[in-house]
């Protein structure tokens, strides 16, 4: 499937540039996220999906981190179809779909969102939706904000995150 969508990364408001050359170390203010790297990725990869599926041809869709001292928030918005408020509180929910009739035509199965929301939960986050029809949507993930590899929680993570945090931290 190929779409023409610009995506857009950004971190506490200034935008990534990211090429090839593009490393860590060149993000404008790093953040130290200890998390499940499967489920923090099942989860963003899901919402950015959704982004481009629900989305018409050239229009954004961005990435943006945005820390302060409690909390990273991880944001996926969109300037597409949008949901009905009255779907809001369910799109949640497995299987369930705004516009079945539509979503046959778009591909799916109506899980990835519960997926998403399970996958946040096993990080220690919570996400939250907001969007108007026609206008787009922003999915925000939140994670409680660790300064230091010891403040997390070892229950929140799995132990290879642990690990790769505590790597991170030591150079
Ligand atoms: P799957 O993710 O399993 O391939 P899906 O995308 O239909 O299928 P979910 O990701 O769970 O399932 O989303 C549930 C429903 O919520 C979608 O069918 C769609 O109606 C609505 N939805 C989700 N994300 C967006 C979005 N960014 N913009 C508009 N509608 C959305
Ligand atoms: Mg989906």
């Amino acid at each position: 499937e190929s779409k023409q969508i610009e995506i857009m990364l950004s971190m506490n408001g200034q935008r990534i540039a990211v090429d090839d050359e593009t490393h860590a170390k060149d993000c404008p203010s790093p953040v130290l996220i200890v998390s499940n790297a499967d489920a923090l990725k099942t989860a963003v990869k899901n919402l950015v999906e959704n982004a481009i599926r629900y989305s018409p041809v050239k229009t954004h869709v961005a990435v943006g981190i945005v820390a302060d001292d409690q909390n990273i928030r991880i944001k996926v918005v969109d300037q597409g179809i949008g949901i009905p408020e009255r779907s809001l509180s369910r799109v949640f929910e497995r299987f369930y779909r705004v516009d079945p009739a539509r979503s046959r035509e778009t591909g799916g199965t109506g899980l990835g969102l519960s997926i998403t929301k399970h996958c946040v939960q096993e990080c220690g986050g919570t996400i939250a939706v907001w969007s108007r029809e026609g206008e787009g949507s922003t999915f925000t993930i939140t994670l409680p904000r660790h300064s230091k590899v010891n403040d997390v929680h070892e229950t929140d993570v799995d132990a290879a995150a642990m690990k790769a945090a505590k790597a991170v931290e030591a150079e």
